[in-house]
């Protein structure tokens, strides 16, 4: 009799990396810090990073995603890094511990807004409790709040045109960004110098860069654009994604267009941005108010030197008229103009930015 091979229901998947929760715990390296240190590694959701230095914190947070960070208030440097974190990271969670009990101490701690607060001695079950609590909440927050961008060109320099004033922005609301460069830029220039001033934009906007190889003038609408495309979506899963409008001379821009369109069919919220090459036919829906970051704007486009000494269409007196021209139609001082593919209402976010002006206007009261 043929046996049939019954199918397993369900499969016993590992804790994946991207679904654990990051935490960081920094505090005095001695034989409590080890206990506790030991209960967070017994827990499988969980994937702990330790250090015992402030200072190289700071840089471990700036280095890789993390939902929390542990931190004894009594270490030197830790108020200075919860005021980082709170000023810098949106989706890190702070949780404090601290055999402190004064007045004074008290009063620092509330200024620096953190997010939970345990006296010692706290036993290591007490403290997994309240991190995992605590790393949940900002890990849920995040995923259903932080966006996740790719900017699509078909050259070095096309997404800080036509969206730099947006990028700076989503970048602003500590939005996951990501930019796919298609071609090096050989008609353009040196493919290295240009690979270095892409690399540098991409690390004033806190952009990861991804440049592929496909030819200057020759980019394809076909399937290897789009196989390009693809993996970047599948890399990054992006809520947004702007791209060149098809409206526009070059080649190579109409095609990156017609290949976006295909790769990112599954991507809720689809926009093209306006270039130097754009047509009048270009003719967009949806205004950006760039108005606040027409500054990081221009300061993108500088970074590509190779070009502006050789393209009049992308000096800063043009860029800045052009964003002016664009205003107007949304009652904005300055504005990006986009054409929209696809927008999902719920992603309508009218206030994206906002905590950044606050953030700016604080600074000035402060300093003034
Ligand atoms: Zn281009």
């Amino acid at each position: 009799m043929k046996q049939t091979q019954e199918k397993p229901r369900l499969n016993v998947v590992e804790q994946s990396a991207q679904t654990q929760l990051r935490i960081l715990l920094v505090d005095r390296d001695e034989p409590e810090t080890a206990e506790v240190r030991r209960a967070f590694d017994r827990n499988p959701e969980i994937h702990l990073e330790f250090t015992a230095d402030t200072e190289t914190a700071s840089h471990m947070i700036a280095a890789t995603r993390h939902d929390l960070v542990v931190i004894d208030a009594e270490l030197p440097g830790s108020f200075a890094l919860l005021k980082e974190i709170k000023n810098k990271y949106r989706w890190v969670g702070t949780l404090v511990v601290s055999r402190n009990h004064t007045p004074s101490f008290l009063r620092q701690v509330v200024k620096s807004r953190i997010d939970g607060l345990l006296f010692k001695p706290v036993t290591p079950a007490e403290l997994l409790e309240q991190a995992i609590l605590l790393a949940t909440a900002v890990s849920v927050r995040r995923h259903s709040q932080q966006m996740r961008v790719l900017a699509i060109g078909a050259h070095p320099d096309d997404v800080e045109i036509g969206c730099g004033g947006t990028l700076a922005k989503h970048h602003a609301n500590h939005d996951l960004l990501h930019i796919l460069t298609l071609s090096r830029g050989s008609a353009g220039g040196d493919v290295n110098i240009r690979a270095i001033e892409a690399q540098s934009a991409a690390t004033l906007l806190g952009a990861h860069l991804k440049i592929a190889n496909l030819s200057d003038t020759y980019i394809g609408e076909g399937a290897e654009t789009i196989s390009a495309i693809e993996a970047a979506v599948r890399e990054l899963n992006p809520t947004h994604v702007y791209t060149h409008c098809l409206e526009d001379t070059h080649q190579d821009h109409r095609a990156v267009h017609t290949a976006s369109l295909v790769a990112c069919r599954n991507v809720p919220n689809v926009y093209c941005y306006q270039t130097p090459s754009s047509t009048v036919e270009f003719k967009p829906h949806r205004f950006v108010d760039i108005t606040e970051f027409i500054k990081q704007k221009v300061e993108l486009i500088s970074v590509y030197k190779s070009q502006v000494d050789r393209m009049p269409s992308i000096q800063s007196d043009l860029i800045l008229a052009t964003a002016r021209y664009w205003g107007r139609f949304a009652g904005y001082v300055l504005a990006e103009p986009l054409r929209i593919i696809r927008q999902r209402d719920s992603d309508m976010v009218p206030d994206f930015g906002k905590e950044y002006s606050q953030l700016q206007a604080g600074a000035l009261a402060e300093s003034g």
